[in-house]
């Protein structure tokens, strides 16, 4: 068989009928399309979220119940009848009521996945059957058969050299003569238990599966036509990028980029997978082409934003001058399993900001007994509301007159714990929630426009 395009499709892209006629028309207008990986219907994992949350409320959980009901129902109504399609979608339906009601008594973080993965499990179901309605051949895959994690419910890591095997025996042989249809952000561990992969996660999927299944070229497709230089949201003015490398791209996806999730590079790099990004409304208007090296390496590329930070600012006139301190300070978060992702340190205080975020969303929080540990050791402040920006670009540390570009049109914000320096790609600081637009717009303006 030729090389496998594998194309995935997120909420938007699946939101009603005519956006899922959309996104069939993109999966036949490339005969090499044989891996197709979705998301949920817009709206619904959030949906899902609030119920695994735990709504007490009945009248209120069975509003909730009732706006899924009517997502889903509206799509089939445009289909041709199909008997097993609406069973396999009441009993989801029926599934997703129980658990909700398990969730109202007493929340857990496995049952927020078993919940959460419904949204995915529905939308499959009737995305095949509107294949099949326009004679695609599809047929649909439950990728728990191949996308095996740990158990860290809400944020699982994959294991990859079991989900490259499981993909070789169970998925790729049924690519040759059909289109499979997947689901994005979900899998199972080693005991059968579902799991996902964090909010987002559609992404990091479709690359994981595009690895597995050696793919010659992995095809994300989304609500905009590209990866703009900002979110397009924020800032109207953001021009689409037509190419970019694999090292810019996933620092803005790491910073924040809500285009890309996080980790969803990493496979593509480590197989040298290219990938394009584009509209599935609009799929001639062109893309994003992410590979090792694009034919352009400007010093600024990007602005991305990120929200829902956590900073953590340790303070201890022990500190100064004395060994140890930091290894302490890591030998707690350890424990705790408290991931860091950025620092900045002064003599006698060190800040970090936590690592996002599992699927229940929210700012991370310090557990605990990591606060009362580290407060034996130093005085501990914990600060939300804050937002992280960062400018992603190449060379910055060579480039004379970078910074003050940067500072100089940000001199009437209040900024915080600015990393610069660890790597060339990237300047990045804080701020408060309630200014990072206005930052991002100011920044944007008056470095690309
Ligand atoms: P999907 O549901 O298809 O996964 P997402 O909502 O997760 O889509 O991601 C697409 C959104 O990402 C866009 O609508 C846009 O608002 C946002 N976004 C953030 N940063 C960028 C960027 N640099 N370029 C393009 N879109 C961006
Ligand atoms: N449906 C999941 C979410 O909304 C995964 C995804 O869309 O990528 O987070
Ligand atoms: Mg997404």
């Amino acid at each position: 068989m030729k090389s496998i395009t594998v194309a995935k499709f997120g909420g938007t892209s699946v939101a009603d009928y005519a956006a899922m006629t959309n996104s069939a028309a993109v999966v036949g207008a490339n005969p090499n399309t044989r891996l197709v990986v979705i998301s949920a219907c817009s709206g619904v994992t959030n949906i899902l979220v609030e119920l695994a949350n735990g709504v007490s409320d009945g009248d209120k959980r069975q509003e909730l119940l009732d706006k899924l009901t009517a997502i889903h129902f509206d799509i089939l109504a445009s289909l041709s009848e199909n008997l097993a399609v609406a069973n396999e979608v009441n009993a989801l339906l029926d599934t997703v009521a129980n658990l909700s009601l398990s969730a109202a008594k007493q929340p857990t973080d496995a049952l927020t996945d078993k919940l959460v993965s419904c949204g995915e499990l529905l939308s499959t179901h009737i995305f095949t059957h509107l294949m099949n309605d326009a004679s695609m051949n599809a047929v649909r895959f439950d990728v728990r058969n191949v996308l095996r994690t740990d158990s860290q419910y809400g944020k699982a890591v994959p294991d990859v050299p079991a989900i490259y095997g499981l993909a070789q025996e169970k998925l790729r042989p049924l690519c040759e003569n059909h289109i499979v249809v997947t689901q994005g952000f979900i899998g199972s561990d080693e005991n059968g238990e579902t799991t996902t992969l964090g909010r987002g996660g559609s992404d990091y999927s479709a690359a994981l599966l595009a690895e597995a299944v050696d793919a010659g070229t992995l095809e994300i497709w989304t609500d905009v036509p590209g990866i703009y230089s900002t979110d397009p949201r924020v800032a109207p003015k953001a021009s689409p990028i037509p190419e970019i490398s694999f090292s810019e791209a996933s620092e803005m996806a790491n910073f924040g980029a809500k285009i890309l999730h996080p980790a969803t590079l990493i496979p593509a790099m480590r197989k040298q997978i290219p990938v394009f990004v584009g509209s599935s409304r609009t799929p001639t208007e062109g893309g994003t082409w992410i590979r090792q090296q694009a034919e352009t390496s400007p010093v600024f590329r990007a602005v991305a934003l990120r929200n829902n930070q956590t900073m953590v600012t340790l303070t201890s006139l022990n500190m100064f001058h004395a060994y140890g301190f930091l290894a302490e300070v890591f030998r707690i978060l350890a424990k705790h399993k408290v991931s860091v992702d950025l620092i900045t340190t002064s003599e006698v205080s060190v800040s970090l900001t936590l690592d996002q975020t599992n699927t229940r969303g929210g700012a991370p929080d310090l557990p605990d007994a990591a606060r009362e540990e580290l407060s034996e050791l130093c005085r501990v402040k914990v600060e939300q509301g804050l937002s992280l920006i960062a400018l992603i670009g190449n060379k910055m540390d060579e480039n004379r007159g970078a910074c003050s570009r940067i500072f100089c049109s940000l001199s009437e914000f209040n900024l915080q714990m600015i990393c610069y320096g660890a790597s060339a790609h990237n300047l990045c600081f804080l701020a408060d929630e309630s200014e990072a637009r206005d930052i991002v717009r100011t920044l944007h303006t008056a470095i690309f426009e």
